[in-house]
């Protein structure tokens, strides 16, 4: 419901944001072709979409074809994704013909799909050539058309979202009318017309005098418009009028009685699903039962007909195909969302925070997706002991700009994008960790949606078997929706970030270990190295934080780093924690394909190592080479306390490279040196990965609680512990 806007502009934005206060869903933006002094459109939506918060817009075009169709689908896609999908396009007669709003239709949702990689081309009123499409809108965005001759009605019900009256107090015997027209078209291009939402304006004042239609009190305008949505089967009531009194009443008084009267008369169906296009249905997959998707997750769930599918299909190692992403926002939302992948226990379930898993498959082919990413909200619990809670969706770096006015950090890994779902359920190899640990080991509880749909809370008091086994493999017993963590104080870090010489690589490799080992815990270093270039002398990129922002510590640490090879480049920058995190921008995942990432924990470097590694990094076969150190904190922790169990390593190894067959063959030949794996870093699948990651009793143990807690094995995304039912 709304208020119009053929006012001045700045009136108009006044009048918009009162409307966003009082609640209305939708304002009208007509284009003003009288007034010499009227707004832009397009200025004036992005204007008032920045100015409201919940209010959509919908965007009446008339200046096609002065204004190109694939230049007003761009502004229309842009101000969607801006505005966080509160955008509408309404597209009636005008000055063009019918056909001629057939192929803007064409062309607005062409530039939506991005489901094919192709620029757009079209024939007919418009021709275009080569047109990228894009950016992915926030939602689908809804094309209303707006007329009433028996072309336009045909138009809409063969392509609309959304059919508009044409003026205001339409009879209802007219709107029926109108409704054959639709409904019939939409049947015979083969659409359910409940496709085509039905909208009309009204006008009226709303007094305690009067008793004409639309003129009188509240219980009038019920008894005048409820035939309308009853019978008529009217989705959208626009209202217009400058009278700020009715303006006021009708939001307060008039929708809330409408609404309950319509309830009255025809009880909410809560069964009743989210009716999509046509062709948005065609591309379903077989297996999924989509209308039986629960009613609190209907309006976000994601199917690989909708627009913005391309933006959810894949993560960021992973291209992905999955049959249905459920976003969910709540724990309730989790909880129905598991209810309904268990109906499809044959299919693949992902588990999603913030889409980064390496191990965790976090998309998949042709199943289902429950996505947290919503999910992602950081609060501080209790500043003097410095709780804070964390939601699974929530990105690292997010949560580093949240603690630094607290002057409190929390080490999770190197990448601002990572989410806290998939790292805090694992461990946490990050820039702080020689000195503060791993990112488990300050987690204090979490809360748990099992695999029974039950909510349990775990910690060091509560389901301490869950809490221990959380704390390194918590993808296999459940879907944390809330983690609490104890921060502690982070001031400002030294950043060094040398590129040396390593043309002898097993040299600089073994030295470069002895001099982390030797370093005091406020050092933690992370070297990387690629394949040889032509005509360009082996490197390494060695990234050093020291955890203090004292110039003299700071040189102090890192002069032997600096020392450890002839210096090609160097820089050392005193910078807040967060803005070492905040690395990156975060659009949606495009993945090519998907890499094959192997990962090795070892005790030392030693000279046999050194030189098998140079022979891995020259071979070509990997594209990425990095070593981590560890140690420090993180080996202060007994290995038994969490199911992160190699506490005693002092470097963590890992590798990239495209052919997973010649990767794994390479590091097979490694493995002699590793003492175990870091599960967040490795693609391998072969069952004797589960015993590196979880070496002698732990393995065991984590069995057996996968028994307990997750006995039909529901959450099998991520380094699957197969339930061990004997002992269990
Ligand atoms: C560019 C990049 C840099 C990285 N750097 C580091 C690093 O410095 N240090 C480090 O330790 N790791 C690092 N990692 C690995 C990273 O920690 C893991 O891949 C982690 O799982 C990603 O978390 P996510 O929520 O973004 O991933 P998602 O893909 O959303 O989740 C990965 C898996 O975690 C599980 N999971 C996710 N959310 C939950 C939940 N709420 N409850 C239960 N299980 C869940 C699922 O099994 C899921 O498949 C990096 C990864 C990438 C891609």
């Amino acid at each position: 419901m709304i208020t119009t806007t053929s006012i001045a502009p700045d009136r108009a934005s006044v009048r918009a944001s009162q409307a966003d206060d009082l609640g209305y869903d939708l304002a009208l933006l007509q284009h003003d072709s009288v007034h010499a002094d009227s707004a832009d459109i397009w200025t004036l939506g992005s204007w008032i979409a920045g100015q409201t918060d919940q209010l959509q817009l919908a965007v009446t075009v008339a200046d096609i074809p002065r204004r190109l169709p694939s230049v007003l689908a761009r502004s229309v896609i842009s101000l969607d994704l801006l505005s966080g999908g509160r955008m509408n396009l309404i597209l009636g007669e005008n000055n063009l013909s019918v056909d001629a709003v057939g192929s803007v239709i064409e062309i607005v949702r062409g530039m939506m799909d991005l489901s094919e990689r192709k620029a757009l081309s079209t024939g007919g009123y418009f021709p275009l050539r080569g047109v990228k499409r894009g950016p992915i809108p926030a939602h689908d965005v809804p094309i209303w058309i707006n007329g009433a001759g028996p072309e336009i009605l045909q138009l809409a019900g063969q392509k609309a979202d959304s059919w508009l009256a044409p003026y205001q107090n339409m009879r209802l015997e007219d709107l029926r009318i109108a409704n054959q027209f639709i409904d019939q078209a939409a049947t015979d291009a083969g659409r359910d017309p409940r496709e085509i939402r039905r909208s009309i304006v009204v006008s009226g004042m709303i007094s305690d005098a009067s008793d004409t239609f639309l003129q009188g009190t509240t219980r009038q305008w019920v008894d005048d418009l409820l035939p309308f949505v009853l019978q008529g089967g009217v989705g959208t009531v626009l209202l217009d009028t400058s009278d700020v009194d009715t303006i006021d009443a009708f939001a307060r008084e008039v929708v809330p009685a409408l609404q309950e009267a319509i309830e009255r008369e025809r009880p909410v169906d809560s069964s009743a699903t989210r009716i999509r296009r046509a062709d948005v249905r065609a591309k379903r997959y077989a297996g999924i039962e989509y209308d039986a998707v629960p009613a609190s997750l209907r309006d976000s769930a994601t199917e690989p007909g909708d627009v913005t599918y391309p933006a959810v299909r894949s993560t960021y190692i992973r291209a992905g195909s999955p049959g249905i992403v459920l976003q969910a926002r709540t724990t309730a939302e989790v909880v129905d969302a598991l209810a309904f992948a268990r109906r499809h226990p044959d299919l693949p379930l992902s588990v999603r925070s913030a889409g980064h898993g390496i191990s965790g498959r976090s998309t998949n082919q042709g199943g289902i997706v429950i996505d947290l990413s919503q999910m992602n909200e950081i609060q501080v619990i209790d500043e003097a002991s410095r709780v804070v809670r964390l939601g699974p969706g929530a990105r690292w770096m997010d949560v580093a700009a949240a603690l630094q006015p607290y002057g409190w950090g929390l080490s999770s890994g190197d990448y601002g994008g990572v989410g806290v779902g998939g790292l805090a359920t694992a461990g946490g190899i990050g820039w702080l960790s020689r000195k503060h640990g791993l990112t488990i080991d300050h987690l204090k509880a979490v809360d748990m949606v099992l695999a029974d749909g039950s909510t349990v809370r775990a910690s060091a008091e509560e389901n301490q078997d869950l809490f221990w086994a959380v704390r390194g493999a918590g993808a296999n017993f459940g879907i944390v929706v809330s983690f609490e963590f104890e921060a502690y104080e982070v001031g400002n870090i030294g950043f060094g970030q040398f590129v040396i010489d390593a043309g002898d690589t097993a040299g600089f490799l073994e030295k470069w270990g002895a001099t982390i080992e030797a370093s005091p815990r406020d050092l933690t270093s992370f070297l990387i190295m690629g394949p040889p270039r032509r005509n360009q002398p082996m490197a390494a990129q060695v990234l050093t934080v020291v955890a203090s922002d004292d110039p003299d510590t700071i040189v102090d640490r890192l002069q032997p780093v600096a020392n450890v090879g002839p210096l090609y480049n160097q820089q050392v920058m005193i910078m807040p924690y967060a803005a070492l995190m905040a690395n990156t921008q975060g659009s949606y995942h495009d993945p090519g394909g998907e890499p094959a990432a192997r990962s090795g924990l070892i005790e030392y470097i030693t000279p046999e190592f050194a030189r098998a590694a140079e022979h891995l990094i020259k071979s070509g076969t990997v594209y990425f080479f990095q070593i981590r150190s560890v140690g420090g904190a993180v080996s202060d922790v007994p290995p038994d306390a969490t199911a992160y169990a190699n506490r005693s390593a002092n470097f963590s190894v890992t590798a990239f490279g495209p052919d997973p067959e010649r990767v794994n063959q390479a590091w097979d030949e490694l493995a002699v040196h590793f003492n175990g794996l870091y599960l967040s870093f490795e693609t391998d699948q072969r069952p004797e990965r589960l015993e590196d990651a979880f070496p002698g009793e732990t393995l065991h143990r984590l069995q057996e609680l996968k028994a307990k807690w997750d006995p039909e094995n529901v959450f099998r995304d991520n380094f699957n512990l197969t339930p061990n039912v004997t002992s269990g």
